[in-house]
């Protein structure tokens, strides 16, 4: 840890493309792929980042990967060395699941730092399928990266429209 804060990053983008170290998949607790970035990280980055899924499956994760939760595998042909898999939580408007989101970005920067990552590139864990309000996601993801101790450099968010990246930027400024 070097004291030091990293510094917040926003891209229009696709987080398959960047150049980080680590980049973070909005996975699902199977580990064995879904849709969105999922989907996209998967079909980009090949078949060893399943292949390293299906063994976490075999060994310390039978039961899935527990919302809120993070772990690393190769990024297979992706430009970055890691993909960080953290589970966001499902939104449910009768139950305040704040704390859960806020721990796939803790727990992927805990992660991060393990693997001595400089740089990481974020989706916005929860606004897709798992419908988090994409504004109240923002809030989430800044403020906890920012209340969070780490040795990364730098944190990119990357968001893939026009509405994701202004959420961020209205957080971010
Ligand atoms: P979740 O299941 O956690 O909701 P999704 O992958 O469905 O995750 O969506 C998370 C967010 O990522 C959404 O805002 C979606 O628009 C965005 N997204 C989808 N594909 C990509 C991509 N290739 N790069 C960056 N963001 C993406």
């Amino acid at each position: 840890m070097t004291g030091h804060h990293p510094v917040l990053t926003l891209v229009r983008g696709d987080i398959t493309e960047q150049h980080v170290d680590a980049v973070v998949n909005a996975a699902n607790s199977s580990l064995l792929g879904g849709g969105g970035v999922d989907g996209a990280i998967h079909r980009r980055g090949g078949p060893e980042i399943l292949a390293e899924c299906r063994r976490l499956r075999a060994s310390h994760y039978g039961r899935g990967l527990p919302t809120g939760q993070a772990v690393a595998t190769t990024a297979g042909r992706l430009a970055a060395r890691w993909v960080i898999h953290t589970v966001g939580p499902v939104h449910s408007p009768g139950d305040d699941r704040a704390h859960l989101l806020a721990s796939c970005y803790r727990e992927s920067l805990r992660v991060a730092d393990e693997l001595g990552a400089g740089t990481v590139a974020f989706p916005a864990i929860s606004t897709g399928v798992y419908g988090w309000p994409m504004d109240d996601a923002a809030r989430v993801a800044v403020e906890t990266v920012r209340d969070t101790a780490t040795a990364v450099a730098e944190i990119r968010f990357v968001l893939f429209d026009e509405r994701a990246y202004e959420a961020f930027a209205a957080r971010v400024r």
